[in-house]
């Protein structure tokens, strides 16, 4: 067992079960996310975790930064020898404070299949345990500079889809969320999905609170299925059904997300046609431009193409964001993360993989 997997509510029962009120499983908690310390804990519960359960944090076996050093990615070991990456950024917030965003793994590999996508590229190892997923984000803060303010963005947009590993996704957020942890702000975390419409539907029936972006890439079946396999399962009008379905109910927008990809679903058309599909949706486009793969040669949209298909999209009513490039020359951009070892990594010392006494 690792404490890592357990939301607060789920730590107060494995606790209870053993007889210990809700103050025990708060001190546990405070060390688990307060820096709080273990020894406080009465010795005979201390000896039960010990025996029982594990603290099991990932070791970083390779740690990179971008030339411009404003991009971190970091190589994480699993306990099981798995490897994943996180992404840590650095961005100047509008009134010129410095802001760290982690981008987080949900799975090692990838089940989609998106033929632009590193990860897409590796095919599927397995779903991250919420531990696995939480640990992500302790590890990104921990890396921080000293006395800058803890982490307080999270996009669930590294390695795998987070709507194909629901439940542990779910988890990991509850603890990500809990005012009495990390707490982070719903709307500073946004969970990005490729388009599993049941799990769109879930989340708008669960009142789920964080930001939601869809990855589109295409706005007619045909287009978007050559780029996204998963597209042939649930075709544009069922995904568009489960997106205005989401936007009722909770009441707010959705980002949707488009890679620029030269030639292939960048032309002025294109653009109409996805202001079309769109319009009248409370709705934001980020447009990425097509970051480097191995295992794709298609090119990124150039400057000029990029500013009329946002102009385009304008005229429908739908404000767009060119998505800042960033850490490419680290392969830690967007689509770029695969557990390679392939690329040339600096080892650091490897941290202990157990905070345990
Ligand atoms: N599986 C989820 C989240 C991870 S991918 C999803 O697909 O939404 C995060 C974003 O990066 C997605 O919008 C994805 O389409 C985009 N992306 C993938 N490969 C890319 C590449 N090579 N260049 C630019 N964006 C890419
Ligand atoms: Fe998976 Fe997202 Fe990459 Fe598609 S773009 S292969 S869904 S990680």
């Amino acid at each position: 067992m690792n404490l890592y997997d357990f939301s607060r509510p789920a730590l107060g029962e494995l606790l209870g079960g053993w007889g210990y009120s809700r103050y025990h499983a708060g001190l546990l908690w405070e060390a688990l996310y307060r820096q709080g310390d273990v020894h406080a804990l009465r010795p005979e519960l201390y000896g039960r975790l010990q025996a029982e359960t594990t603290m099991s944090l990932p070791t970083a076996v390779a740690d990179l930064s971008s030339s411009d050093g404003q991009t971190r990615k970091f190589l994480l070991r699993l306990a099981d020898g798995q490897t994943i990456e996180t992404v840590l950024m650095h961005f100047e917030g509008r009134d010129g404070t410095p802001r760290a965003t982690a981008c987080i793994s949900t799975q090692a590999g990838c089940a989609m299949g998106c033929v632009f996508c590193a990860t897409g590229q590796m095919g599927f190892t397995r779903h991250l345990a919420p531990g696995e997923i939480v640990a992500q984000v302790l590890f990104a803060n921990s890396q921080l500079p000293p006395n800058s303010e803890p982490l307080r963005n999270i996009v669930l947009m590294g390695m795998g889809e987070p709507l194909h590993n629901y439940d542990h996704t779910m988890t990991a957020v509850d603890i990500l969320m809990d005012h009495k942890g990390l707490a982070i702000a719903p709307k500073h975390i946004t969970l990005s999905t490729v388009g599993v419409v049941p799990g769109i539907v879930r989340l708008a029936d669960e009142a789920r609170p964080f930001r939601l972006a869809v990855s589109l890439h295409g706005a007619t079946d045909a287009e978007r299925q050559a780029l996204v396999p998963l597209a042939r399962r649930w075709p544009l009008a069922e995904l568009m059904a489960a997106c205005r379905y989401y936007v009722q109910k909770r009441q707010r927008r959705i980002f949707f997300e488009w890679t620029l990809i030269e030639g292939k679903n960048d032309t002025p058309e294109q653009a109409h046609t996805l202001g079309q599909l769109l319009a009248g949706l409370e709705a934001h486009v980020n447009l990425i431009p097509l970051n480097p793969t191995v295992g794709y040669d298609g090119r990124p949209t150039g400057e000029t193409a990029v500013k009329t298909f946002q102009s385009i999209l304008a005229g429908y009513g739908l404000p767009s964001t060119i998505r800042q490039r960033r850490g490419i020359d680290i392969a830690a951009g967007c689509g770029q993360l695969r557990a390679a070892s392939s690329t040339a990594v600096i080892a650091t010392a490897p941290r202990s993989s157990s905070r345990h006494g």
